[in-house]
């Protein structure tokens, strides 16, 4: 969840100017614990409304099967999982247990979520700004000492399992990206060739505004605006995790919510980290990971997760990334930020 002053991980622009043709029909609502942000361009009026109609439908339906604190689907497995056993799942989640295990298992266990108990411990399941002060070391250790993996939670036809009682699912660092891809795709059914969703600076986008690529503003970690933009070419997504979307000052320090699964405590030395991919849930999974993994370890992880294309903002405000990236990024911010670019080798 996160509050409405922090939405604009990434925020949505034209290229430049107006446009002759109709307007894009835009419309914003909350759902998922966040804004959400509907851009359609190229068809009727009405059939944009409809189309969105239905998007807010699917959003509440995720919303109640996926939330990692409110009684529901999730909420229902997550006690299931704890009792050991198998017991019957609603099919729905399983796609997002699959592929989370194996984003898991690739990130070398940083995007970790199977470690809610952790999450829950710090004060970042709850609808409640999150205060402070941090948990206990030992708090934290005998949460670690549970060892919550995603190879603990076994898939059998649709029922499942958890081989380890300290399993709590929480998919708040990938379930926006794939509510992203999945309204795409139904955009896509409906015909609709040109649109943007933006859940909570996950954006997947599809076509074009008019005859130019979208613009896509990549939030300043630290200070207002954007800090840089880029280009989106046809079906692809761009997603921001930072360390600004939900955070406690305790003491003159920041703690934030995306947690190193190795310390417990949250991931440090980046400030936000910006993917792009084919699928929002890809980058979402990534972006968090990629957190944590800093600036030594990104290249690695990014390459075992399959993603191509990384901006890293550190605390010093120097930017990270890869030529891929820095092919299509253009900083907004004058003087333009210290740029440091790596390639990993082959
Ligand atoms: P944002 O898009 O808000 O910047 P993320 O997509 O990274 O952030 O999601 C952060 C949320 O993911 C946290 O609130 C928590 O629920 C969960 N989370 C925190 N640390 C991890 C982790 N190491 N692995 C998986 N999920 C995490
Ligand atoms: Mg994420």
């Amino acid at each position: 969840m996160r509050s409405l002053a922090i939405l604009l991980g990434a925020c949505v622009a034209f290229v430049s100017g107006c446009s002759s043709p109709p307007p894009p029909f835009k419309h914003s609502t909350f759902a998922m614990g966040s804004t959400v942000e509907f851009t359609i361009e190229g068809i009727p009026e009405a059939d944009a409304r409809a189309a969105v109609d239905e998007a807010i439908e699917d959003l509440a339906y995720l919303d109640a099967a996926l939330h990692a604190w409110h009684p529901g689907t999730l909420g229902r497995i997550n006690s299931l999982l704890a009792l050991g056993g198998k017991f019957t799942s609603s099919p729905l989640v399983l796609p997002l247990i699959e592929q989370t295990t194996q984003l898991s298992e690739q990130s070398g266990g940083l995007f970790n979520p199977a470690l809610g108990e952790l999450f829950a411990l710090w004060g970042f399941e709850s609808d409640d700004p999150p205060m402070g002060p941090p948990p206990s070391d030992a708090d934290i250790a005998r949460v670690l000492a549970g060892k919550p993996q995603m190879s603990d939670v076994r898939i059998h036809g649709i029922e499942l399992e958890s081989v380890n009682p300290h399993v709590k699912l929480d998919f708040g660092a990938y379930g926006q990206g794939y509510a992203a891809d999945r309204i795409i795709e139904r955009f896509k059914q409906r015909g609709i060739k040109n649109a943007i969703v933006n859940v909570s600076g996950d954006v997947r986008i599809i076509g074009q505004h008019e005859d130019r690529p979208w613009r896509i503003g990549i939030r300043n970690p630290r200070g207002e605006g954007v800090i840089a933009s880029v280009l989106m070419r046809g079906d692809e997504s761009l997603v921001t995790s930072g360390d600004y979307e939900r955070y406690f000052l305790y003491q003159g320090k920041r703690y934030h919510h995306i947690l190193d699964p190795r310390t417990g405590y949250p991931s440090r030395g980046v400030t936000s980290v910006t993917v792009i991919h084919p699928t929002a849930a890809v980058a979402d999974a990534a972006a968090t990971a990629l957190m944590i993994a800093g600036v030594n370890d990104w290249q690695e992880v990014a390459r075992r997760m399959g993603v191509k294309s990384v901006m890293l903002v550190d605390d010093q405000g120097r930017v990270h990334m890869n030529s891929s990236m820095a092919a299509r990024v253009k900083f907004e911010i004058d003087p333009a930020p210290q740029v440091v670019i790596v390639d990993t080798p082959g």
